[in-house]
């Protein structure tokens, strides 16, 4: 990808706090009014419907400490029987839900997050898989994934993942250099982590990709060009790259974060480029807002053809109707609703020793929710906006709903980050670096009064 020269001038202009658009309402409009008899009302629609397939997404939130960056709902024990003690909960959690749909669902996508699904130990990890697969039938197409912290992980435990029907894992690695991760709290040498990739690679996973992380203390052009290259060398089949969000006040781990050595937006920003080019030259498309595959993976595949989707897992080609999460904090999309766990252990443990599903808050989309929700996430992913995208699924074209929007979005033609053909907007490269911005014009809520910063920078 050509570099686009983007002026300071504009850099400023365009840094606000805005949502990156995991989900449209975004999280901070849902509400603490959506409570358990909707959410069963959305089960119930879901089990009315046997037919259709699933995601299914559990949260598994122990680490073995916690990293100070981190900015997951994640905590840390050294303690295995209270995980134990968290997996009956779970287990509880799935039975409520699944017992009363009455059939083994079909399942396309299934992924552990956490936290560290890997500090289960092998028999955790084997009750876990068991008890999906109770209730859920895992296609054998299906997108089997999880999250790995290679410093805590074993060849034993790899094969044991692989034996359960695992087929792709992402490494968390963030940056090479000892003097990042020192600021970050999260010492992870590098012959390790390699020696780790390659392990997986021995045992066959259908996909290994790696998770980086941009914008974090003491990355220099130089640094960060060392790992991105040592990176490349790996031939991961993605790449996930975040930008770093340093939010200490809501985020209270990330006080410990040495934050002297911290990028600038620009230097940020440049960091970004620089990591778009490197990657481009070593075969890669940039997916989205912060992902990367080969040119020759289906994501990528999907991205050029304009098919490519969003969920709370992250990007896909085979979006399911419903996604089904478990466990604290994690968040359901289903039947028009989005659920989300309590994010607290106590009370989630509490909440479903009480014969309760413990929820914190969710939403019901209305059907202005729901359109817009397809505008803004098929912008996020494929970078355009064709006028037709709407006509199957609710009987209107694009313009007829957002003229106004539409409008907004001409002013930044002027700007060279959209061009308006005959029948879609196009993001243009430039375009690409502010979809965040670009798609909160067509998102009514943030008009709402707040009063405290709901969201990070754009850059
Ligand atoms: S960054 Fe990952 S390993 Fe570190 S505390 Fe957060 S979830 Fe755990």
């Amino acid at each position: 990808m050509p570099t686009v020269t983007i002026s300071n001038e504009m850099l400023d202009r365009y840094n606000r706090a805005g949502p990156r658009y995991t989900s449209y309402p975004t999280v901070p409009y849902w509400t603490k009014t959506f409570g358990e008899a909707d959410y069963k009302e959305a089960l119930a629609e879901v089990a009315a419907k046997p037919e259709e397939v699933l995601s299914v997404y559990a949260h598994l939130p122990f680490c073995a400490s916690r990293c100070h960056y981190c900015g997951c709902n994640a905590t840390s024990t050294n303690r295995p029987e209270v995980v134990d003690a968290y997996l009956d909960r779970l287990e509880r959690e799935v039975t409520m839900i699944m017992e009363p749909m009455g059939t083994k669902r079909k399942v396309t996508q299934l992924h552990w997050g956490g936290g560290t699904p890997n500090f289960l130990n092998e028999a955790q990890m084997t009750r876990v898989y068991r008890l999906l697969e109770r209730y859920f039938e895992i296609l054998p197409t299906a997108e089997v994934s999880l999250e790995l912290d290679p410093r805590i992980a074993t060849r034993q435990q790899l094969e044991t993942i692989k034996s359960l029907g695992f087929n792709r894992v992402s490494l968390g690695v963030q940056d090479f250099n000892p003097k990042v991760q020192e600021a970050i709290g999260r010492i992870q040498p590098a012959d390790m982590t390699k020696n780790f990739y390659w392990i997986c690679r021995e045992i066959g996973f259908q996909s290994v990709n790696v998770d980086i992380v941009y914008g974090l203390p003491y990355q220099t052009a130089i640094s960060f060009q060392k790992t991105l290259d040592e990176i490349v060398s790996l031939k991961p089949d993605r790449i996930a790259s975040f930008s770093y969000a340093h939010l200490p006040s809501s985020r209270t781990n990330q006080k410990q974060v040495d934050a002297t050595g911290m990028p600038n937006h620009y230097e940020k920003f440049a960091l970004l480029q620089m990591e778009l080019e490197t990657l481009a030259a070593a075969g890669y498309d940039w997916i989205g807002m912060d992902h990367f595959a080969h040119s020759t993976d289906e994501l990528a595949i999907a991205a050029r053809e304009r098919r490519l989707f969003r969920n709370f897992m992250g990007y896909t080609t085979m979006p399911a109707p419903h996604q089904l999460a478990f466990g604290m904090s994690s968040i359901s999309d289903l039947a028009g609703r989005f659920v989300q766990n309590d994010a607290h252990l106590g009370r989630y443990q509490k909440g479903i020793d009480a014969g309760h599903l413990p929820i914190d808050r969710g939403m019901k989309l209305s059907a202005d929710d729901k359109f817009r929700r397809r505008v803004i996430m098929h912008m996020m992913c494929n970078a355009e906006l064709p006028y037709n995208l709407t006509k199957a699924q609710f009987g209107v074209d694009v313009r007829e709903v957002l003229g106004n929007e539409i409008e907004r979005l001409r002013l930044y033609v002027e700007e060279g980050l959209v061009s308006f053909e005959p029948d879609r907007i196009e993001v243009t490269e430039v375009g690409r670096y502010f979809l965040r911005n670009l798609c909160m014009e067509l998102d009514p809520y943030l008009a709402q009064k707040q009063d405290r910063p709901l969201f990070s920078r754009t850059i």
